[in-house]
C-alpha cells in the first residue's frame, strides 16, 4: 500500500507537472472527493490554474496552485496509483492489482501539453480534497527529529505499533514499514508507548530514518529485510526465531518474540 515511499515517489512524479496549466479537470467519481467537494465545484476551484509546486506531508500530496488559490490535496488510500500520462513509478503495492483498467481513474488533471496527470485507484479508498487540514497530521517520519518522536510516544498507553501508524502523531508510517522498524530497532510493537524512552526512543528514531531512507532507495515499501518472512510459519531473519503474528493498532503484525522487546 502506499506509504510516505510510494507518495514521495509519486510527488516527485507530480512535481514534472509544475509550471503547466490544467486545462481540464475529470472527476467521473463524486465519492472519490471529500470533505464536501463537489465534481462542480473542483473544476471551478482548479480549472485554468497553473501547478506551481508539490508537497509531501506524510501519506498526503499536495498540489500547489497559482493565483492564491487553495491547494489540491491528494490521497491513495490502500490501492492508489499516481500516473502521469502512462509513467506509472510503483509497479507493485501489495495490497493492489498490477492492471490498469480505466474504470480505476477516480480523478484527472489534463495540462496545457497534452499530458494527463491521474489517480488509478482499484479500491477506491483514496480522495481528492481541496485545502487539506495539514495540522491534523504529526511531523513527517521522513526527517523525524529525536524530540518529535518523544513528543508523539510520550506518556501513551497504546501499544508502540498503534502509536506510530496513527498519523495524527507521526505522518507517513503505514504497516509495513512500521513492522520493519520496529524489527531493525529491537522493539516489541505491543509494549507500551510511552516506556520506550532514553537508549530505546534515540534508537527507534534513526531506525524510522534509516528504514524509510533504505526502503525508498530499494523501491518500496515492500523491499525490508522482515517482508520476506511475513508469513504463517515465519522465522525472524535475523535469528531465525519462529515470528509471531498478531493483530496491533488493528493490523496484521508480525514480530519477533527473540531480539524485539
Ligand atoms: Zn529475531
Amino acid at each position: 500500500m502506499p506509504e510516505l515511499i510510494e507518495v514521495e515517489v509519486y510527488r516527485r512524479l507530480a512535481d514534472k507537472t509544475v509550471g503547466r496549466r490544467i486545462s481540464e479537470v475529470e472527476a467521473p467519481d463524486a465519492w472519490f472527493l471529500k470533505r464536501g467537494l463537489t465534481p462542480s465545484g473542483v473544476v471551478d476551484a482548479v480549472g485554468g490554474a497553473t501547478i506551481v509546486g508539490t508537497e509531501r506531508i506524510g501519506k498526503l500530496l499536495v498540489v500547489e496552485l497559482d493565483d492564491d488559490r487553495p491547494p489540491l490535496g491528494l490521497r491513495f488510500g490502500m490501492s492508489g496509483r499516481l500516473v502521469l500520462d502512462d509513467d506509472a513509478p510503483i509497479v507493485e503495492l501489495v495490497y493492489s492489482s498490477r492492471r490498469d483498467l480505466p474504470v480505476w481513474d477516480r480523478f484527472a488533471l489534463r495540462l496545457n501539453d497534452g499530458a494527463r496527470l491521474r489517480i488509478s485507484d482499484p479500491r477506491r479508498l483514496g480522495g481528492v480534497e481541496l485545502d487539506p487540514d495539514l495540522g491534523a497530521l504529526g511531523p513527517d517520519a521522513w526527517l523525524l527529529t529525536l524530540g518529535q518522536l518523544r513528543a508523539a510516544l510520550a506518556g501513551s498507553k497504546a501499544p508502540l505499533k498503534a502509536r506510530l501508524l496513527d498519523q495524527s502523531r507521526v505522518a507517513g508510517l503505514g504497516n509495513l514499514l512500521v513492522d520493519e522498524t520496529l524489527w531493525r530497532a529491537a522493539l516489541d510493537p505491543a509494549r507500551p508507548a510511552g516506556s520506550v524512552v532514553g537508549a530505546d526512543l534515540a534508537r527507534l528514531q534513526r531506525h524510522v530514518r534509516s528504514t524509510v531512507r533504505t526502503l525508498f532507495d530499494r523501491g518500496g515499501s515492500h523491499t525490508g529485510d522482515l517482508h520476506v518472512a511475513r508469513r504463517r510459519d515465519g522465522a525472524c531473519p535475523r535469528d531465525g526465531a519462529l515470528l509471531q503474528r498478531r493483530t496491533i493498532g488493528g493490523r496484521t503484525t508480525y514480530s519477533c518474540p527473540q531480539h524485539q522487546r
